[in-house]
């Protein structure tokens, strides 16, 4: 307990992006978050006051940190489980715990789990030897996805694979690198959706609206909330579905389900247990921000209302090859001259190719036209280029 507020200490592990968003929302309740950041200058560790110094995977660190909260929850699925287990055999609060954080830091632990509870997924085995690949190939179909187990993450640790040959290095290659791995058929799929729920210790349960994921390279690069013609029985079936994991698995917190729409139906891609990408819409499309409920859900409050305020486009600001010499100051001057609507997010990480850097949210119809603002606000801001060739002088 902060005994300056009354209010208790929520502590996060790790001090990335999401730390810095869930601090932005702990603000509005009293809280503070503590942060236990890996590393000097990491997002949340530029707007928290409350930051120690520690890695995610030294046992000392982490008791150390939890022995100054009242909860601990996570920004990312990197401790390892049995550090989890060590500290919650010494009572620490674990928000999520371990035993179903298993399933989101091991996609072969979790497609068996998921497969054993009859939630539909993709066809998968593990693999450990290149035969086992061809041998799943043959019965399927070329290419297949080659996945390591965990450790994972943008499209990181995940390989199309076409043939018997290609598997046979490849699967050399990872197996001796000592990385676990599991093969899953190819799923040919409409699109990509993601289900985001939230659970609390006492059992509450919410969701908001189903939100279509657009990915490039891997990457998350637009979201569109709702998912555009998602029939309702379909939005019902993906809540559901995503509520009864969150039941099942024992998860306390946010949840995301991230799905792939087939013809037939619904598959489960993966599990996230935190605040998500595809859930920065809420920020400013949704009455409670996924922030905020993971917040409320931790220290077992009340959850939030979900209903969105309007349909949400939200684009994810990523790093351009090369750092423009238009300053960001000027980036968001201009921005804001062109597109005063446009709802910015900036995560205060140092420009690179490909990073992460922030996001936008643009609160209108999902149309072509509220989908091109967004994509020319977030390109814009790490590019320092108007995609349609806009002049501002
Ligand atoms: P990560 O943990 O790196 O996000 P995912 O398992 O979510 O990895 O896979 C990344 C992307 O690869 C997915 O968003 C999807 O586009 C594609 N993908 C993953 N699994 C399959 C599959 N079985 N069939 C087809 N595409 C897949």
């Amino acid at each position: 307990m902060d005994t300056r507020t009354g209010l208790p200490v929520v502590g996060m592990v790790g001090g990335g992006q999401l730390a810095r968003m869930t601090h932005q929302a702990a603000i509005s309740l009293g809280l503070s978050l503590r942060v236990l950041a890996a590393g000097e200058n990491e997002s949340a560790g530029l707007v928290a006051s409350d930051v120690v110094r520690g890695h995610h995977t030294d046992l000392a660190a982490l008791r150390a940190f939890a022995g100054t909260v009242d909860v601990v929850t996570f920004d990312h699925e990197h401790v390892p489980g049995q550090h989890l287990r060590a500290l919650e055999a010494e009572g620490v609060v674990l928000r999520p715990g371990p035993s179903a954080l298993a399933f989101a830091q091991n996609k072969l632990l979790m497609r068996e789990r998921l497969a054993a509870q009859g939630i539909p997924g993709p066809a998968f085995v593990e693999v450990t030897a290149p035969d086992d690949v061809t041998a799943f190939a043959e019965k399927h179909a070329w290419p297949v996805v080659l996945k390591a187990a965990s450790g994972g993450y943008d499209g990181k640790g995940v390989w199309l694979v076409g043939s018997q040959d290609e598997a046979t290095s490849l699967v050399r290659e990872l197996l001796d690198a000592g990385t676990p791995l599991l093969v899953e058929e190819r799923v040919e799929m409409r699109r990509e959706l993601s289900a985001l729920v939230a659970r609390s210790p006492f059992g509450q349960g919410s969701a908001w609206p189903v939100v279509e994921t657009v990915q490039k390279d891997g990457i998350n690069t637009e979201v569109l909330a709702p998912a555009p013609g998602l029939t309702a029985a379909k939005t019902a079936l993906a809540q559901e579905l995503a509520l009864r994991v969150a039941d099942e698995l024992g998860v306390v917190g946010v949840l995301a389900v991230e799905l792939f729409e087939t013809e037939t139906g619904l598959l489960v891609n993966e599990l996230a247990m935190r605040p998500h990408n595809s859930g920065h819409w809420t920020m400013d499309g949704s009455r409670t921000s996924q922030f905020e409920q993971h917040l409320r859900a931790v220290l077992d409050y009340p959850l939030g209302v979900t209903e969105p305020l309007s349909p949400t486009v939200m684009a994810n600001i990523l790093g351009a090859p090369e750092t423009p010499a238009t300053s960001p100051d000027e980036r968001l001057h201009h921005l804001f001259a062109r597109f005063p609507d446009v709802r910015v997010h900036l995560y205060g990480k140092s420009e690179r190719p490909g990073r992460k850097l922030g996001h936008v949210n643009v609160l209108g119809p999902i149309t072509d036209d509220t989908r091109k603002r967004a994509r020319l606000a977030a390109h814009w801001l790490s590019h320092a280029e108007w995609l349609d060739g806009y002049r501002a002088h």
